[in-house]
């Protein structure tokens, strides 16, 4: 194994009969990580500090978090070139010298997010540096939800849409619960159903401001089926060049998998590019669009109010009749 990764090593988890479950693991080493790594008792502390308000509008309802830990990732430049030449800081060479692991089914570690924007925020890293990616990476992630279980929500940023590190592979685990949409999906007057195959059930949302399809399955290749048939529809249908721009929300409820899939447009609002008045420093990833907007200045926490939330969904995010034409080319 490589030095670098084995003197992180603060657990293994291998999936095998019998072993301590993973979100038990991981609960241990965020335990033991506050108390051996200030940066991130600091960190953590500042998320307990950060200030929350609520933004309803008709049927959208979202929070807005102040947090100014998050600038880093925020404000981090993900064009091709700027990538190229700074070091990557998920690699296992770069990471800070008290960050530990656990080494995930051989292939990742299981990290400490040291700016959380949830209590418990994990970043789950692959051990070599590979571009992120879903489509051939999708199974590790259903497992990765399976195995963090009920309690754990897993989620994914697509390569040019909310990911800081395009670069290098890797998923978020936090408590299940925590973004509004998690909950607002349960309503049934908050989605309809489109269809039922084999075990799959596909779901779409309906008035919350940005549209997403749920997807629910007990069978694991059902899942990565119905996943894979929705890429490509999307795919086809926004003419993406490359993986097609997607945030994805997954939990294992004990039966099943349900997953939360928003198609955007793009990442970053042009208002994020403004200077000077009207610039809003938002850059939505899947957390925003689960419907918790992460600010990092407070004059952005101030100002966000339902149009601006509206036109930043409308501008990153599909809409229920784009949502439409999606299930259309199924
Ligand atoms: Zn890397």
């Amino acid at each position: 194994m490589d030095r670098d990764i084995q003197r992180r090593l603060y657990g293994v988890f291998t999936g095998e009969e019998g072993g301590p479950p993973l979100a038990d693991l991981s609960d241990a080493l965020l335990a033991w990580q506050k108390e051996s790594w200030p940066a991130l008792e600091a960190g953590s502390s500042s998320l307990k500090a950060a200030r929350v308000r609520e933004i309803r509008s008709g049927g959208m309802n979202v929070q807005v978090q102040f947090n100014p830990q998050r600038i880093v990732s925020m404000g981090a430049a993900v064009d091709a070139e700027s990538i190229r030449r700074r070091p990557c800081f998920l690699c296992p060479g770069n990471l800070p010298p008290e960050q530990r692991a656990i080494l995930y089914r051989g292939e990742y570690l299981v990290l400490c997010n040291p700016a959380p924007i949830f209590p418990g925020h994990l970043t789950i890293v692959h051990r070599r540096h590979l571009p992120q990616a879903l489509p051939e990476h999708l199974g590790i992630f259903l497992k990765l939800a399976k195995d963090f279980g009920p309690r754990m929500n897993v989620f994914y940023n697509g390569p040019r849409c909310g990911a800081s590190a395009p670069d290098h592979l890797h998923f978020h685990a936090a408590p299940a619960g925590l973004m509004p949409v998690e909950k607002e999906v349960l309503f049934p007057g908050r989605r309809a159903m489109v269809a039922r195959r084999n075990s799959v059930t596909l779901s779409r949302t309906a008035g919350l401001g940005r549209a997403a399809l749920v997807i629910e399955a007990e069978d694991e290749a059902d899942v990565a089926a119905a996943v894979g048939e929705v890429l490509r529809a999307l795919g086809r249908l926004t003419e993406a060049e490359g993986e097609p721009m997607i945030n994805l929300l997954c939990t294992h409820t004990g039966p099943e998998w349900r997953l939360i899939i928003f198609p955007r447009h793009k990442h970053r609002p042009d208002a994020y590019f403004r200077e000077g008045e009207g610039k809003l420093l938002v850059s939505p990833g899947a957390v925003d669009m689960g419907g918790l907007l992460i600010t990092s200045r407070e004059e952005d926490f101030r100002v966000l109010n339902p149009e601006l939330v509206r036109g930043i969904f409308r501008e990153v995010a599909f809409g229920d009749a784009e949502i439409d034409a999606l299930l259309d080319s199924l």
